[in-house]
């Protein structure tokens, strides 16, 4: 096993690795890779951060080696652990071994150094307690989770785990979907109390927030989300009406990474969701869905206007022009035909038009610098838009005559 663990991880990191034991035991303390990691290198997938379990002061050993890396170090006091980037990109998390003690179910829990044992035992799932000690490349499993992975099971470690952390509750859903996990029986029953006891409630929202970051996130939104339907805990949370096949039909256009992801997703759910929390939970987002909103109201006048006429590219530059394109991206999927056309009009030709002028041409074409000349320049962009005028010569010199001209149009920009 130590010689299969040792050949998964990548040279480089094992280089790093090396370096880190040979620190920790100057410090006299011992070190270990935890957590994910172990599961995902025992699993065969990629890995991305790390966890380092220090029997010791993770902070000083994070400071020490993360100074010898050169990278900024951040330290969150309150659970004595820090966040260093060592080697070329490893960001890794030192934490100092550790017991918590859960004052009240949802609430963030006191902690107090101790062995690796407890801290090993404060985990949520077995799949997530295994050690690799940094010293000899050891797998260290005091809970059967070498035994739950091969069996690809998710296991609670003890009755209270999803009431002492509901956020486990969400966990366990995410890697039910993205590792393809079964929930072993009781671990189910458990987890199925403390949704119907209303666990999720207790959350703060900021937790909450997290949690529903962090689905975001997973390649299969749309399953974990069914799955929450399915045990009760979004009517729990949003205690409102939706159509659940609505939603996972629009989940399953949702961009496959970027932040544009993370948006359709969250305008997903305002727009199929009417709830106070979801508002809450998701206010990072709550901008992008008032761009949508505005949207969808100057859309409707315009139509009222100008029935179902195409619109110049002046028009769908103003129309546009103040939305995010992750909204844009959005409405291109759940608007009508014609509505959807504009939006790839805007796309694909205005966002691309070639538009060569700057404040400094204005002025040099006799406009006073100063407050208003951003207003010209947008008007300005707009006739070269309006009238498809390209090369930086021919915007300049219709810019020329514009300003020799009556300068009725300059107001219709
Ligand atoms: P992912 O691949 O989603 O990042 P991960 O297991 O690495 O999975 P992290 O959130 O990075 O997830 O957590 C690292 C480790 O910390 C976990 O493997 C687990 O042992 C522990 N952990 C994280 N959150 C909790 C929690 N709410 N309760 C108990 N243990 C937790």
């Amino acid at each position: 096993m130590k010689r299969i663990i040792k050949d998964r991880l990548p040279a480089e990191l094992q280089k790093v690795l090396q370096d880190v034991n040979a620190d920790v035991k100057d410090m006299g303390y011992r070190a270990y890779l935890v957590g994910g990691v172990v599961r995902d290198v025992l699993l065969g997938n990629r890995i991305e951060d790390l966890d380092i379990v220090v029997e010791g002061d993770a902070v000083e050993a994070a400071r020490i080696i993360g100074g010898k890396y050169g990278s900024a170090v951040k330290v969150h006091n309150r659970f004595k652990t820090a966040t260093a980037t060592i080697g070329q990109r490893w960001k890794a998390d030192f934490i100092t071994a550790r017991e918590e003690i859960y004052a009240a179910p949802g609430a963030l829990p006191d902690i107090r150094p101790s062995s690796l044992y407890n801290d090993l035992f404060r985990r949520d799932f077995t799949i997530n307690t295994l050690a690799v000690s940094l010293d000899d490349y050891t797998l260290i499993d005091y809970f059967r989770g070498l035994e739950d992975i091969k069996d690809r099971k998710l296991r609670v470690l003890h009755d209270k785990s999803f009431i002492d952390d509901p956020t486990r509750i969400f966990r366990c859903l995410r890697f039910e979907t993205q590792l393809r996990f079964e929930i072993e029986t009781k671990t189910k029953s458990l987890l199925v109390e403390a949704i119907d006891a209303g666990f999720p409630l207790l959350l703060s929202i900021d937790r909450l927030s997290n949690e529903f970051e962090r689905l975001f996130a997973a390649n299969e939104f749309g399953r974990i989300f069914l799955r929450m339907h399915e045990l009760g805990i979004l009517e729990q949370l949003f205690d409102t009406e939706y159509s659940i096949d609505n939603v996972c039909e629009l989940l399953k256009n949702a961009p496959v990474r970027g932040c544009e992801r993370k948006t359709y997703i969250a305008l997903t759910l305002f727009d199929s969701i009417d709830s106070k929390l979801l508002g809450l939970i998701l206010h990072k987002y709550k901008k992008y869905y008032e761009q949508l909103s505005c949207l969808r109201r100057k859309r409707q006048d315009i139509w009222r206007n100008h029935g179902s006429e195409k619109l110049d590219f002046s028009e769908l530059y103003e129309l546009f022009k103040s939305v995010d394109m992750a909204v844009i991206k959005f409405l291109m999927t759940v608007e009508d035909e014609a509505f959807q056309k504009c939006a790839k009009e805007y796309c694909e030709k205005v966002v691309r038009f070639p538009m060569h002028i700057s404040g400094e041409d204005l002025k040099a074409l006799g406009f006073e610098p100063g407050p208003d000349l951003g207003e010209m320049l947008e008007r300005a962009k707009k006739l070269i838009l309006k009238n498809r005028i390209e090369g930086k010569d021919d915007q300049i010199e219709y810019l020329r005559s514009m300003v020799k001209g009556s300068g009725e149009q300059w107001d219709r920009a």
